[in-house]
């Protein structure tokens, strides 16, 4: 991709903000290393190993489809960054809740399903709306952990809009703790991650967190 990878920070860290860069960045994937081949071989093998028997017509093309379905999962599509001058000089909070996000726990390789609120405080540039789901898809599309994912949403856009500050909040549901282990299922796990002024001015906070909650059933719960 165009972008160099993001190092991890630790969770609500702050971080100075960088100059804008141009609007029309295009976030590529890198080029493909995926082996649809070699993935589809070790697919069989495994569950060859598991006890599986593929000798039946339901059976004999799912390494196939195991090889293709987690390519398409680790894959998010490339999208043009749009942003647009701030001409109103609009400096309310923007947000965009319960984008769908569909990742896979690298742990267990099993999915973690749920939704993102990510909001920001706009600085001389506006994102285009529908920006803020592709950059949830840029992160969750990868072998993953909950926490990882929320800082790295939260840092890009510290890094791509300059804005004053930035509040993002995943909740999700990991298959892993669901179908397996405690099977606590129905149970989610809520992470955050704050920038700038949300993390630092206690009223944009509460008002970030009291407008995610709007509407939902109970609060959300500043991890
Ligand atoms: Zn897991």
């Amino acid at each position: 991709m165009t972008t160099a990878p993001l190092p991890v920070h630790r969770l609500n860290s702050d971080r100075p903000a960088q100059a804008v860069r141009p609007p029309a960045l295009r976030v590529v994937n890198p080029p493909s290393e995926v082996d649809l081949i070699a993935a589809e071989q070790a697919a069989a093998a495994f569950l060859v190993a598991l006890g599986v028997d593929l000798n039946s017509e339901s059976l004999a093309a799912t390494p196939a489809r195991m090889a293709r379905a987690y390519a398409e999962m680790f894959t998010p599509r490339s999208f043009d960054v749009t942003t647009f001058g701030n001409d109103a000089a609009y400096d309310e909070l923007i947000i965009a809740r319960s984008i769908p996000v569909q990742s896979v726990c690298e742990h267990h390789l099993l999915p973690f399903l749920g939704v993102a609120h990510v909001g920001y405080l706009p600085g001389e540039r506006i994102l285009g709306l529908s920006k803020l789901a592709r950059v949830v898809e840029l992160f969750a599309r990868r072998p993953q952990v909950q926490e990882r994912l929320t800082q790295q949403v939260a840092d890009w856009l510290q890094d791509h809009v300059a804005p004053g500050g930035v509040g993002v909040v995943v909740e999700a549901e990991h298959l892993c703790m669901t179908m397996r282990g405690v099977g606590a299922s129905g149970a989610t796990t809520v992470t955050s991650a704050l920038h700038g002024q949300l993390r630092n001015d206690a009223a944009s906070r509460a008002e970030f967190f009291a407008l995610i909650s709007a509407n939902q059933q109970g609060a959300v719960h500043h991890a």
